[in-house]
């Protein structure tokens, strides 16, 4: 129980000092909030449960089978981090070429738009006759055994580090799988997320706050352009000026609020019939951060519209590889993006991937301030990664900050292992777990990753060793930190404590049945 609140060991700081007293009430209030593992006495169960955990993971060896066992039974709450397309896994896409009658291109063709090894074309009989014979459909290609390895490899992240081969930078590995599934990925919202529902209540998870796909991208092209010719100094004045401008035009425009709200009544068909008393869905939008500054912010303008205008859209993200040209370039011309719309439409939650970046992955200055941007500029509730946090400026006192003003800091272990090469001692989460920094343990595209919710808790307790409770927090904390609306949240954590309930029994009979207890 000692690791509940290790703020409580933490170094008092002079940044901490300095925050204003609201802010260290709330510090307060947040560590006196896990009531489910810090109340009463654990029961019988519970305490039978937590002594078998502390044996799974005691020792230099971990006991990873009864391990990941006990990790897929424990109830994990949510999943904040998740991307829907990256949460499919490979071998749905190729079920879905072969029901949509699309086809996989076997090598590149030369003067055929978009025909690139492994992609997937979605409209062959517009093709003609002679590029036709390079695509192949889903019969073809698992025919093909050995082109299907190869796509599965290159959809994915599978066998890239078992075996030698010819392998990409693992980033370019990892963030060019969306480009061959993207033309499927959203064959079937309806199938794809029934799929994510019945794989989240395989595992003993009962939230998922996905990301789908972007709002429309909106506004009259001399207004964009006129923020993409901005001088990269132009101050706030001159900045919110055009953005304004742009923002007027898109929020005055009937055509708009029509596809603002098609888009809403898209993603309300998607999820029709998914919301039961075992599994919620909420979306976030977002987005792509490597577009020219006036399509971003285009962009942005949609997704706040379509976050005010459905109750299911409860927050809005920014997403594609940080250490892009463009996404170094325009980081924080992005976090005044929010800043300004945020002035706009007050109440929309913003979950920002920020620090996904590591020494040598950008000159050291790129790594110094993102986070803090993303928490101070534009107003985060959550970042996504948090990665670069021991490279920014000031880095206790914005660690201090985040516990303080409860920022909760979504941890994705297999993805930044592979990306970034961050993993054990050199992750962060062993700072933020210092410093008493909320977290939630996330899978952010475990399709690609192919990994699932419940070998991201086993990785965390393998490695780090955390109590029974720090586990169970973590848990409660994907509801306390999801976006869900005050009377849904206490709902869920209703559902959570049943949950926990009834495995903790299930623990304790198999240990009695066993004779462990
Ligand atoms: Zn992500």
């Amino acid at each position: 129980m000692t690791d509940l609140c290790p703020a409580l060991a933490f170094p008092r700081l002079p940044a901490l000092r300095a925050l204003p007293a609201a802010l260290l009430a709330a510090t307060a209030l947040c560590c006196a909030l896990p009531a489910q593992a810090r109340g009463p006495a654990p029961g019988r169960d519970e305490a039978a449960t937590a002594r078998y955990y502390g044996q799974l993971i005691a020792g230099a060896e971990p006991r990873s089978a009864e391990l990941t066992l006990f990790t897929t039974q424990l109830p994990k709450g949510g999943d904040l981090h998740h991307h829907y397309s990256g949460a499919l896994y490979a071998e749905t896409y190729l079920d879905w070429v072969g029901k949509a009658g699309a086809c996989v291109w076997r090598e590149d063709v030369a003067g055929v738009a978009g025909a690139q090894r492994f992609r997937i074309e979605s409209k062959p009989a517009a093709l003609p006759a002679e590029a036709r014979a390079h695509c192949l459909d889903a019969g073809a290609v698992l025919a093909d055994n050995g082109f299907y390895r190869q796509l599965l490899m290159r959809w994915s992240d599978k066998d890239f580090a078992n075996h030698p081969h010819d392998a990409l930078p693992p980033d370019q590995q990892f963030f060019d799988t969306f480009g061959y599934f993207g033309p499927i990925s959203g064959w079937s919202y309806r199938d794809g997320l029934a799929l994510l529902k019945q794989r989240a209540l395989d595992e003993n998870v009962q939230y998922l706050e996905t990301m789908l796909r972007s709002a429309p991208r909106l506004g009259p092209r001399p207004l964009i352009d006129a923020i993409n010719a901005l001088p990269p100094d132009a101050d706030d004045a001159q900045l919110f000026a055009a953005l304004a401008a742009l923002a007027d035009a898109i929020e005055a425009d009937p055509a708009t609020a029509r596809q603002i709200a098609d888009y809403a009544a898209q993603l309300a068909d998607a999820a029709a019939g998914l919301d039961d008393d075992r599994f919620t869905l909420r979306f976030q939008t977002y987005v792509v951060r490597g577009f020219a500054p006036g399509e971003v912010f285009a962009s942005l303008v949609g997704s706040y519209l379509a976050a005010q205008a459905s109750p299911l859209i409860v927050g809005v993200n920014i997403v594609g590889p940080e250490n892009g040209y463009i996404a170094m370039r325009d980081y924080g011309l992005h976090m005044r993006m929010f800043r300004f719309l945020n002035q706009r439409h007050p109440g929309v939650r913003l979950a920002l991937h920020a620090g996904e970046l590591t020494l040598g992955m950008v000159p050291p200055e790129g790594l110094q301030d993102h986070i803090r941007q993303a928490v101070e500029v534009a107003g985060a509730a959550r970042i996504g990664h948090g990665i670069d946090v021991l490279h920014e400026r000031q880095p206790w006192a914005l660690l201090d900050e985040l516990r303080a003003r409860d920022i909760a800091v979504e941890i994705n272990l297999s993805s930044n292992d592979f990306i970034l090469g961050v993993a054990g001692a050199a992750h962060p989460v062993v700072l933020y777990r210092r410093a008493g920094v909320p977290f939630v343990i996330s899978t952010d595209d475990a399709g690609v990753s192919r990994n699932n919710l419940s070998g991201e808790y086993a990785l965390f307790a393998a490695r780090y060793k955390p109590s029974y409770a720090e586990l169970k927090q973590a848990a409660y904390s994907s509801i306390r930190h999801s976006f869900l609306s005050p009377a849904d949240k206490a709902q869920q954590i209703g559902r959570l404590d049943a949950r926990y309930k009834a495995f903790e029994a299930s623990v304790a009979a198999m240990l009695s049945r066993t004779g462990q207890r």
